[in-house]
């Protein structure tokens, strides 16, 4: 049995056509069943459906072969016992320092100010402000990071941003670009030495179905 973890939503999404592509699709979207284990048109290929930043753990401990998960969760996670085929190119939006409209960044990195960070993503900031000499208090939320900035709890937040409309309906705005952000393919690394024949097919049809 091959197991492929994702995440609902935009990830699940966004991931059915490179499936398709080799030749896997799902017998029901986990919107409507609310299962957790979804089986699909290959009895020897089956779904789990698991929290975006959970995907790293269960592909790292054998849980489930195979994985989609943004560069975000990666970082956060470290990466341990995976192997990382493909970059999918997809769920792109971009890893950002943003501040309260009027907070004026550029002018307290520039004196050397200590900043307070709130951000889900701790490891990410720490490694942006050390390479920029910046010291920082992380502060770590687990979501709704834009309300940190409006109530003192913060002066920047580290978030992702894909439109931008979530920053401009709290007032806030973009002040740097970290990285930019899409979702990489994980593999378990001893997984892809034993199931190598099967799972090769898999690894190269998402491959070729992301463009390269
Ligand atoms: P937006 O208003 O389109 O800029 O989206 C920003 C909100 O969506 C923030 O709360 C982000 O944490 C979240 N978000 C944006 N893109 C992604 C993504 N690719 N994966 C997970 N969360 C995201």
């Amino acid at each position: 049995m091959i197991t492929i973890a994702l995440s609902k939503g935009r990830i699940f999404e966004e991931t059915l056509p490179l499936l398709a592509a080799a030749g896997i699709v799902p017998s029901e979207s986990p919107e409507a069943s609310r299962k957790l284990i979804i089986g699909t048109n290959r009895p020897d290929v089956q779904l789990i459906i698991v929290r975006a930043s959970d995907v790293p753990t269960y592909v790292q401990h054998g849980a489930a072969d195979l994985g989609v998960a943004g560069k975000d969760v990666l970082i956060e996670h470290g990466g341990d016992g995976l192997y990382q085929p493909v970059d999918l190119n997809i769920a792109k939006c971009r890893m950002m320092v943003a501040t309260r409209v009027g907070f004026d960044y550029a002018t307290a990195v520039q004196r050397g100010a200590r900043l307070r960070v709130a951000t889900k993503y701790v490891q990410t900031a720490r490694l942006h402000f050390a390479a920029k000499g910046v010291h920082c208090d992380l502060i770590k939320l687990y979501g709704s990071m834009e309300l940190a900035p409006l109530v003192g709890l913060a002066d920047v937040i580290v978030d992702l941003v894909s439109t931008g409309n979530t920053l401009t309906a709290n007032h806030l705005v973009a002040v740097e670009e970290i990285m930019t952000i899409s979702s990489r393919l994980v593999v378990n690394e001893a997984a892809m030495k034993l199931k190598h024949a099967t799972l090769q097919p898999i690894v190269e049809a998402f491959r070729q179905a992301a463009g390269g």
